[in-house]
């Protein structure tokens, strides 16, 4: 042992010493100030404790391990009774306070922060309301589903691009069926019509179907995840200009009583004739902005007549009914509605965007 080397008892020693003082001096503390600076004194970097502890640089190992066990023992038992006089001292002080204050009715009070329904949520909701109002009822059919009700039985003929791979997500299942994940909601229209093809009075059908569906598709516009909802109606004499007044009814309750309708001709597999449904932009209120592009007119669905095809396929009679049907997405309807430019925001989950876009700020 060097001269300069500790006497580790004598060091244990001097760290017990110091312990009992502390805790006297802990003891009689009057303030939560008075423990902090306590814990400085004792516990901080340059306190009474580490200075004893320097000592560990020239001490043998052995030293080192018994100071080093009471120094952490001596630590512990600082930390420990200095927060527990501080938090005791501190709800004195607070009780005191609140005994002594008077009540400032002035101050803001405490408030909750409530959770509300996602944007894309409130907007679902709004469409199927208004729908429910037109007289349709929702419908719901699973998101994992037949190749041949999402495609063939919609008159998708095999090798038609949607049904690509790069479009389609394929889901492999033990049964080796050909599943899907559903492209459109369209599927649900198939399972109502087969399944009331074989009833004795199925007529009329009047129903939407509102749900997620998935492609292989991700940019600014476009999500692999997004929300559509369609509505069909089938009856023997429902047609095109049922179908007009049905969407006006729609988008009028939807953006408001001035929002005006019209229909491009386009062309879909399960519908013919088929539409584009365009409504009078409701930035610029149809007078040309760069949203619309100057052309006063915004595109928001598609719709048409049931294929026959469509019908054939689902067990019914084309000569005998007629049916209308049409489909958008949701999160163009939000994102026109809330004034949203990147459709990606929605899934982000920033909660500054969702409490801006909460229904009934930043809409018309
Ligand atoms: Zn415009």
């Amino acid at each position: 042992m060097s001269s300069k080397a500790p006497d580790s008892d004598n060091v244990c020693k001097d760290l017990e010493s110091m312990l009992a003082l502390a805790k006297e001096k802990i003891h009689s503390a009057k303030s939560s100030d008075e423990v902090e600076q306590l814990r400085v004194e004792f516990l901080g970097k340059k306190g009474k404790v580490s200075a004893l502890l320097s000592i560990l640089r020239d001490a043998t190992p052995e030293d080192r391990k018994k100071i080093g066990a009471t120094g952490n023992k001596v630590k512990i038992n600082l930390e420990t009774g200095i927060s527990r006089k501080k938090l005791e001292l501190e709800k004195d002080e607070l009780n005191k306070k609140l005994e002594n204050d008077e009540l400032d009715s002035s101050l803001p009070g405490l408030t909750n922060a409530f959770g509300r329904p996602h944007p894309v949520r409130q907007i679902m909701r709004e469409a199927c309301q208004i729908l429910e109002r037109a007289g349709l009822k929702s419908v719901y059919g699973p998101e994992v589903e037949y190749e041949d009700y999402c495609f063939d039985r919609l008159n998708f003929k095999p090798g038609h691009a949607a049904r690509d791979m790069q479009a389609t997500f394929f889901v492999k299942n033990a049964q080796a069926e050909s599943l899907v994940l559903r492209t459109h909601t369209s599927p649900v229209q198939v399972r109502v019509l087969l399944d009331l093809a074989k009833k004795e009075f199925p007529l009329p059908i009047r129903m939407f179907a509102p749900g997620r569906v998935y492609r292989v598709d991700d940019d600014a516009t476009h999500s692999p995840m997004f929300h559509q909802i369609e509505g069909l109606v089938v009856d023997k004499t429902s047609g095109m200009g049922d179908l007009k007044a049905h969407l006006d009814y729609f988008f009028r309750q939807f953006f408001s009583q001035s929002t005006k309708v019209r229909f491009r001709p386009s062309y879909f597999p399960f519908t013919e004739p088929s539409a584009e449904v365009d409504i009078s932009c409701v930035f610029c209120d149809g007078k040309g902005c760069r949203v619309c592009k100057s052309s006063g007119w915004l595109e928001v669905a598609g719709a048409g007549l049931v294929h026959p095809e469509v019908f054939k396929a689902c067990g019914w009679d084309p000569e005998a009914v007629g049916g209308w049907a049409f489909g958008m997405g949701i999160e163009r309807l939000a994102m026109l509605k809330l004034r949203v430019p990147d459709l990606r925001s929605f899934f982000e989950n920033r909660l500054s965007f969702l409490r801006a876009t909460s229904l009934g700020s930043p809409s018309r």
